[in-house]
């Protein structure tokens, strides 16, 4: 017999919507928040995105109170941090830093991607204040202002083409002289009269920390060493994403990039597993999209769980790559 019904990893939006929707369901979830409680949305200032906040909402409010809501249908929230899980025997296992471990008949996993910084510590200083990972969230504070975004990928060029419905001009910094952006991409970009590129260059330093908001950037030629300073408002770094899968490698199938690999909503390759949120979607990558999907990984383990014979001993559970002869991690 499992010590849970439901465990839930990580706690954004995804794991505290799969925690309310378990718990309401009288699943009595363990959701364990992981290093970096609330998420991304910790790292932001007003959400104006989240429906039903006309004003909207400070990101940490925002997530304290979907934390109370969890808790107050009988979401059990556990401080710490997950060393490593088990999930090729039933029930799965998990381990926690502290040296203590439980075993669940299901599981949900949400731990989220995280957003790639500079190498410079200051952007992060400023992340809130004039420099952002997410041009969806928070381009609508910069109307009327210069701004600069960081890339040359495909996200650099879709958050730069989008900040130009509020910004008065974007420079795209790119380390190299050719961007990675697919052609269409690039095409669009290059099209846009609001979008300048300086080419070969990096950030070397963000100003202006004392005074705790962006001024202009200082900026890098890669070949001359020739330091310019442009002065703006804002930085968008759209450098790419970690999912936070390092756990589960191995044991679940992951995509190339390293997402969890979903079908027919959350389930992973292993039955019994769900994914929900930014660890299994790098397209919309929303809090909003994570919660609706925390709240599918909720209803599909539901069903599972109604569906499962009596778990009254330990059984293997190979079958979860085995399932997935596509899956990177079947090769040796
Ligand atoms: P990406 O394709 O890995 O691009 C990252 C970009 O950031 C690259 O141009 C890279 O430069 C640059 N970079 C990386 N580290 C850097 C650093 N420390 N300093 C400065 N520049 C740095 O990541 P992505 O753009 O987030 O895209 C991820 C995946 O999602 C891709 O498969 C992409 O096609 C997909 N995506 C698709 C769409 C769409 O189709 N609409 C939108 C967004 C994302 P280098 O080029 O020199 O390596």
């Amino acid at each position: 017999m499992a010590d849970r019904k439901v465990a839930i990893i990580g706690s954004g939006p995804a794991g505290l919507t799969a925690a309310l929707y378990t718990a309401r369901a009288n699943l009595k979830p363990l959701l364990v928040e992981g290093l970096e409680a609330g998420g991304q949305l910790m790292l932001t200032t007003m959400v104006e995105n989240w429906p039903g906040f006309r004003d909207g909402i400070m990101g940490p409010d925002l997530m304290a109170e979907m934390r109370v809501q969890a808790e107050r249908f009988g979401t059990d929230v556990m401080q710490g941090n997950v060393e490593r899980v088990d999930l090729n025997r039933r029930p799965f296992s998990i381990a926690f830093a502290d040296g203590t471990s439980i075993t669940t008949d299901a599981l949900i996993i949400a731990t989220g991607a995280s957003a790639r910084w500079l190498e410079i510590g200051v952007d992060r200083k400023l992340s809130g204040h004039g420099v952002s990972t997410c041009a969806t969230c928070d381009g609508y504070f910069f109307r009327g202002k210069p701004i600069a975004v960081v890339g040359g990928g495909d996200s650099a060029m879709e958050e730069a083409i989008y900040l130009t419905r509020f910004a008065t001009k974007v420079t795209v910094i790119h380390r190299r002289d050719s961007l990675r952006a697919s052609k269409i991409m690039q095409d669009k970009a290059f099209a846009n009269p609001k979008i300048e590129f300086i080419w070969d260059s990096e950030i070397a330093d963000i100003k202006d920390l004392e005074r705790g908001e962006v001024t202009g950037i200082d900026v890098r030629h890669l070949k001359t060493g020739t330091i310019t300073h442009v002065p703006l408002d804002g930085v968008f770094i759209a450098i790419g994403h970690t999912p936070n899968t390092a756990l589960f490698r191995g044991q679940i199938e992951l995509d190339e990039a390293g997402y969890i690999r979903t079908h027919h909503g959350t389930k992973t390759s292993c039955p019994g597993i769900f994914a929900a949120g930014d660890v299994q979607d790098h397209v919309y990558r929303q809090a909003v999209t994570a919660a609706g999907s925390g709240c599918m990984a909720a209803i599909d383990a539901e069903r599972y769980l109604d569906g499962l014979p009596v778990p009254d001993e330990t059984t293997d559970n190979a079958a979860c790559l085995a399932e997935s002869p596509t899956s990177e991690l079947l090769k040796p």
